[in-house]
């Protein structure tokens, strides 16, 4: 399944998330999760901790990051490498094996489906006698929107 860009998910879906998972809601970590589903795009903790003091809302650093460590954990937000060699993480739409394409420029991200990796994966075990049992791939670049904001 694909979403669009922009697409919000309710705070209740990824609490929700996390009660079926067997997670403890307390109020810190309801507020953390509130924050990531306002966050349109990737994000860091530094942008947590900046959301949380512009709104007021009492989350503790550590809060933050244990959150972010229990929704990864759940796939409800995933850690991603970046081109610029530092990390983000982007909050999951999909549930299962996805990938992502991101702007590079507002950071909006999209889920993917798999995208052909299948066959690409069966060819390379063929020819490397490899068993391949993971991949990654994040795909990254311009969005409709920053294409015509920016000159090209
Ligand atoms: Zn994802
Ligand atoms: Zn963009
Ligand atoms: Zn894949």
């Amino acid at each position: 399944m694909t979403t669009q860009a922009g697409d919000q998910l309710a705070p209740d879906d990824l609490a929700g998330t996390l009660d079926a998972a067997g997670y403890r809601m307390t109020d810190a970590r309801r507020a953390v999760v509130g924050l990531i589903a306002s966050r349109d795009g990737t994000f860091d903790t530094a942008d947590l901790v900046a959301d949380a003091r512009r709104r007021r809302v009492p989350a503790a650093r550590a809060t933050i990051f244990r959150t972010l460590e229990i929704l990864a954990a759940v796939g409800a937000v995933e850690r991603l490498d970046l081109p610029n060699g530092e990390h983000s993480y982007v909050r999951c739409d999909t549930r299962g094996h996805h990938h992502h394409l991101v702007c590079t420029d507002c950071q909006r991200s999209v889920d993917l489906e798999e995208l052909g990796m299948t066959t690409i994966t069966a060819d390379v075990e063929l020819r490397t006698g490899y068993v391949i049992d993971r991949h990654r791939l994040e795909l990254f670049g311009l969005c409709p929107n920053c294409q015509t904001r920016l000159p090209s």
